[in-house]
């Protein structure tokens, strides 16, 4: 008998209905031990995540305006699954811990987390496994940074106690204060990824409301080709610009451990999905595997002559960002001139300081700065064998009339990255895609 860790995302808990279905996905397979679970997403269109609407209970509270009705409309939605389902698990004295909690003031993380935990509790009912929480066994430090090799420790062990159980994705626990954190948003994948890792499962699924990684998304091109089979390294790239389906810090636990990832359809369980592994897909002739970007990014294009033959230039520019503490996404460079990308988020209306330091420090001869930038990742490890491959990425643009206001080829050759303007950013993606496989680079 194998272990098999099975996460399922936020619209595959959503309602009584997508619970009987995980329910027959997990019962048949025996293999399927420990399960993860989202807090209830979207049941349709302009429906409301619950995380979303527990986020709202705090702004709420923060601005003294009445929460109670939005709380309610939680309540009411796990009541009512859990009516429908016929489990009957105490929920009343949950929600009123919550709410004794959300009085005295917790923290977002406290009450975002709380989604996934009430989802726990009802679905390990429901399914007769233990619930175990990621409290106390998820750890943090205290910048908010994954303890990792400890957090392996404390779900190897306490998991090692229960045969079959759930557990809530998306938060831990503080080590220091013993308060509860969160990952960033989409976090349950990454529990789903360190718990594989701790129990020794023989493959991570991870089953969503698409039948895998398409070559991109499907909001923007219509009807993509699936990807049968992708490599860690690979879906790093485009997880990490943008591809939302598994959340980009969910590759690493999966990977040291070499377990295998499975993307896979709770509404179409018969498909086999995505299949994500060390090795690339060999099987594979297509130069492009997939295609992802984020939008609001800034360039900030530096020139100075004779830039390259001062010594620290470059050192001096990271340095200035450290002393910002921000994070660089890109730094393509040329003869004199170099091109600093930062993410909106980060920069967090800071620009002109930026701007202001770099002046002082780098007398520059000019600055050019780009705003509203989106950034799109060309992925493929065929790429870097094949000849034209740019210039055909180039030249698609180019007849979509999209202009291209930075270019950065990752090292390892599998990724070509354009920024764009955030308006083009569907029309870039789509031109892309159209360019790589109508016909393919001989
Ligand atoms: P879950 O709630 O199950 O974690 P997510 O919403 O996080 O699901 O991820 C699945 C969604 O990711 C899909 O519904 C799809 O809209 C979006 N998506 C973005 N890029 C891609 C892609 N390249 N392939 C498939 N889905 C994608
Ligand atoms: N519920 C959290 C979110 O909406 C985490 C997750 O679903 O993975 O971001
Ligand atoms: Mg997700």
């Amino acid at each position: 008998m194998g272990v098999k860790v099975a996460k399922f995302g936020g619209s595959s808990v959503a309602d009584g209905i997508q619970l009987t279905k995980i329910k027959d996905i997990i019962f048949a397979d025996p293999d399927r031990k420990y399960i993860v679970v989202s807090a209830p997403g979207k049941r349709f269109d302009g429906d409301s995540k619950i995380t979303d609407l527990l986020y709202l209970c705090k702004t709420h509270m923060e601005h003294n305006l009445p929460y109670e009705q939005i709380f309610q409309v939680i309540e009411d939605r796990y009541v009512a699954v859990a009516l429908n389902l016929g489990v009957e698990t105490d929920l009343q004295e949950h929600f009123d811990r919550i709410k004794e909690n959300l009085k005295k003031g917790c923290t977002a993380d406290y009450i975002a987390s709380r989604g996934e935990y009430l989802n726990a509790v009802l679905i390990a009912d429901f399914l007769g496994f233990d619930f175990v929480d990621a409290e106390g066994l998820i750890l943090f430090n205290s910048k908010g940074k994954l303890m990792i090799s400890e957090t392996d420790e404390a779900l190897r062990e306490e998991l090692s106690k229960h045969e079959h159980a759930v557990i809530p994705g998306f938060y831990g626990t503080d080590a220091k204060t013993g308060k509860i954190r969160t990952f960033s948003r989409g976090g349950s994948d990454i529990t789903g990824s360190l718990v594989a890792r701790a129990v020794n499962a023989d493959i991570y699924e991870n089953w969503t409301d698409v039948s895998g990684f398409l070559m991109a998304d499907p909001r923007i091109v219509k009807n993509p080709k699936p990807i049968h089979h992708i490599s860690y390294k690979e879906l790093r790239e485009l997880s990490y610009m943008g591809a939302s389906v598994l959340h980009e810090d969910a590759i690493y636990p999966a990977r040291i451990a070499n377990i295998p990832i499975n993307i896979r359809n709770t509404n179409v369980p018969e498909d086999h999905g995505t299949i994500i592994t060390a090795e690339h897909d060999v099987a594979n002739t297509n130069v492009v595997t997939g295609i992802a970007g984020s939008k609001d990014f800034t360039v900030i294009a530096i020139y100075k002559n004779m830039m390259s033959s001062e010594r620290g230039f470059l050192r001096r520019i990271l340095a200035i960002l450290e002393d910002f503490d921000m994070t660089l996404e890109h730094m393509p460079t040329g003869i004199d001139t170099v091109s600093v990308v930062i993410s909106n988020s980060t920069l967090d209306g800071k620009l002109d300081d930026l701007l202001e330091a770099f002046d002082k420090q780098l007398s520059p001869d000019t600055m050019e700065v780009f705003e509203d930038i989106a950034l799109i990742a060309t992925v493929g490890c065929g790429m870097s064998s094949r000849a034209g491959v740019s210039a055909k990425l180039f030249t698609a643009l180019a007849e979509a009339k999209v202009n291209i206001r930075m270019i950065d080829q990752g090292s390892s050759e599998m990724n070509i990255i354009v920024g764009v303007q955030n308006k083009d950013f569907n029309k870039a993606i789509k031109a892309i895609y159209a360019a790589f496989t109508e016909d393919e680079v001989k």
